[in-house]
């Protein structure tokens, strides 16, 4: 049996890190688990211009201990009036990493999300010239539309026409929960790839009402049947370079989760390397771990890959009910469960 694991070191292609007093309390779970992290812009009000992520990205390297050497990648918040000239200077001058489409009303703070695609054609246009990721979250947002089946629409009403208009154009599916998606994405070409968080590769929707309302297995999209869990871990543990971290650990504190009408997110953070290892060696794949959690991405993005490596010992981690946070406290996944890997700390 392997008693430990080492691999370059890993990066996180999709994370919420907040703002204020909350991005105090968990930037350095990110910080000690990934080299780099894609940030995602949706905060009140949204990152939509270079001058709030360049801003936003001075706010996160403040909030990290003094010896982090940990490096966010900012995302730009893409609305109808998107800015193509602005963010294209800022992808030039490395203020932006990518572009992020949320659908108007899709999840946290996506109401001033795009309200139809033909709205930023001239923005997909100039991201495709300049080889510049589109992050996709993939949702219709139509309250007709069972929120269970609001992926797989997407991928037919709006992912397949936006991929056929910009065919060059780099497009990440992000945080994907279906087997149409991991489908859709293994039939693209190369300019399509996904990520993928540990809580999909988890739980299935059964985990939300397991003898009573769960709030903190609630999030967006939501976890779908056993049937797409057990795709989203072929996926993920198959070594297809399509397919790499995303954790979307989203931190709510305790009361907005625990409410009438509790937030949707997962804080997954503190031990997202730990939890995505247990899934690997299910699976009996720990040997393409360093591919989906380290290679895939940077390769994806154009980055350079991590030269440092990390350590992942065979040694029971408990995973503790709540963490204190910005005054009060958050669940994190997996809380009161214990897992066989830990990571080793710098
Ligand atoms: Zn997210």
């Amino acid at each position: 049996m392997t008693d430990q694991i080492t691999i370059r070191r890993p990066d996180d292609w999709h994370v919420h890190l907040r703002d204020g007093d909350m991005l105090k309390a968990v930037a350095h779970y990110t910080a000690r688990q990934f080299a780099r992290a894609i940030v995602m812009p949706n905060l009140s009000p949204p990152v939509t211009t270079s001058a709030q992520a360049g801003a936003y990205r001075d706010r996160i390297l403040a909030a990290l201990p003094a010896d982090s050497d940990f490096q966010p990648l900012m995302t730009c918040y893409l609305t109808d009036s998107a800015d193509a000239d602005d963010i294209a200077a800022g992808f030039a001058a490395g203020i932006f990493t990518a572009a992020k489409l949320y659908p108007a009303n899709a999840t946290t703070n996506s109401a001033h999300g795009v309200t139809d695609v033909a709205n930023i054609q001239s923005v997909l246009g100039r991201m495709q010239d300049i080889g510049m990721p589109l992050l996709i979250h993939g949702e219709v947002t139509d309250s007709d539309i069972d929120i269970f089946d609001r992926e797989a629409v997407f991928i037919e009403r709006t992912l397949k026409d936006l991929i056929a208009g910009f065919p060059e154009l780099k497009v990440v599916f992000e945080h994907i929960t279906t087997q149409q998606a991991v489908q859709f994405v293994d039939q693209a070409g190369p300019n399509v790839a996904a990520t993928i968080t540990p809580h999909h590769l988890h739980i299935n929707r059964n985990a939300m009402f397991q003898g009573g309302m769960r709030p903190h297995a609630y999030c967006l999209p939501v976890a779908k049947r056993e049937q797409h869990r057990l795709a989203l871990r072929q996926a993920a543990t198959s070594g297809s370079s399509k397919y790499f971290l995303g954790t979307d650990s989203a931190p709510h504190e305790i009361h907005a989760k625990e409410s009438a009408c509790g937030c949707a997110g997962i804080f997954n953070a503190p031990y997202a390397m730990e939890s995505y290892a247990a899934v690997f060696e299910e699976e009996g794949a720990l040997d393409h771990l360093e591919a989906f959690a380290s290679i895939n991405g940077p390769q994806f993005y154009g980055l350079p890959l991590n030269e440092d490596m990390v350590t992942l010992h065979r040694s029971e981690t408990e995973i503790p009910d709540i963490l204190p946070a910005a005054g009060t406290s958050i669940v994190p996944f997996q809380s009161g469960e214990s897992l066989v890997w830990r990571l080793a700390t710098a």
